[in-house]
């Protein structure tokens, strides 16, 4: 029997891995949307409120953002403290799958975009896209692997989450009070942590300067790999830190939670806002092909996990 025939993705119940995909690209698109929205124009600046002239265009915009609110709703409604205590447990319980690399890269492919061949961006693509963005820029070894690999905790869906809220979206502590840095905040009244005495504190179950390390994040395709990163490879802080963080959107674009920082949070707060431009804005790049750069990725993996099977 081959080394990575372990993988019970069929116990698992049957998921739409192009709806979670699409999902996904709404919540980019919305980030995006954001990041621009705070860069300031000159006076000059042609102007821009009245170019939407393709109605249809700007229909299906509204629409993303209603799925995406929808979306958010429901996560901001579910990621509670006993959710995550859960979800950690859970993690650590088992081993979903036995699989290299590249393997994962190629089974997150599959999983998700075999109901639409059509899909913008396929999910190999977009992580070759991220990671041969940096390799154009210069960028370290170790951060064109983590630009590689940033996403592969996606695999999560197929392994025993509860939906799409506990896999996708932005990120947030839990077990302190949620601030309004995070996108749709009035969403989180339905929340039970809101109304609980410790947790709706500003602080809650943590102090002041104790450091990202010691706040429990919500649960998703970020922290799941970070795990999985952390515990099987040699990649720098830094690289986890992006790993950790890509979603972290108002701790790294909104300067919410930045009390909670010890010292070598801020240096890690930096390699989270290099890596994000990669991530958000190499989606326009050209499709790179997959069986050209494969022998490069290949032994770039090799580098930094130094056994070959991973287990997820
Ligand atoms: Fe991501
Ligand atoms: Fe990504």
């Amino acid at each position: 029997m081959a080394p990575s025939a372990i993988e019970p993705v069929s116990t698992y119940p049957e998921r739409d891995g192009l709806a979670l995909e699409e999902l996904s690209d709404d919540i980019d698109a919305v980030n995006v949307l954001k990041a621009n929205m705070k860069k300031e124009k000159s006076m000059l600046e042609a102007s821009e409120f009245d170019a939407e002239k393709d109605k249809t265009k700007f229909r299906q915009y509204e629409e993303a953002c209603d799925r995406v609110k929808n979306f958010y709703r429901e996560q901001h409604e579910k990621q509670t403290v006993a959710y995550n205590l859960k979800a950690r447990n859970d993690f650590k319980s088992k081993t979903r799958a036995e699989m290299t690399i590249w393997e994962a890269m190629e089974k997150l492919n599959t999983l998700i975009d075999e109901s639409d061949p059509d899909t913008s961006l396929s999910q190999i693509e977009h992580l070759l896209q991220t990671a041969e963005a940096m390799k154009k820029d210069g960028k370290p070894r170790w951060m064109q692997l983590t630009g590689l690999i940033h996403d592969l905790g996606k695999l999560l869906f197929f392994y025993g989450a509860a939906g799409q809220w506990d896999v996708v979206g932005d990120t947030f502590p839990v077990g302190c009070a949620f601030d309004n840095g995070i996108i749709y905040p009035d969403t989180f009244k339905g929340n039970p942590d809101s109304n609980d005495p410790i947790y709706s504190t500003k602080f809650g179950i943590y102090s002041p300067g104790c450091g990202m390390d010691n706040v429990m994040l919500s649960w998703g395709h970020d922290e799941y790999l970070y795990h999985i990163a952390k515990d099987q490879s040699t990649l720098p802080p830094e690289a986890l830190a992006m790993i950790r963080y890509h979603s972290f959107y108002p701790w790294h674009s909104a300067s919410a939670y930045h009390e909670l920082m010890d010292e070598h949070d801020h240096a890690m707060l930096a390699a989270v806002k290099a890596f994000n431009p990669y991530d958000l804005y190499s989606k326009s790049d050209d499709v790179p092909s997959v069986e050209v750069l494969k022998p490069y990725y290949l032994e770039l993996i090799d580098e930094f996990f130094p056994n070959k099977v991973v287990k997820w």
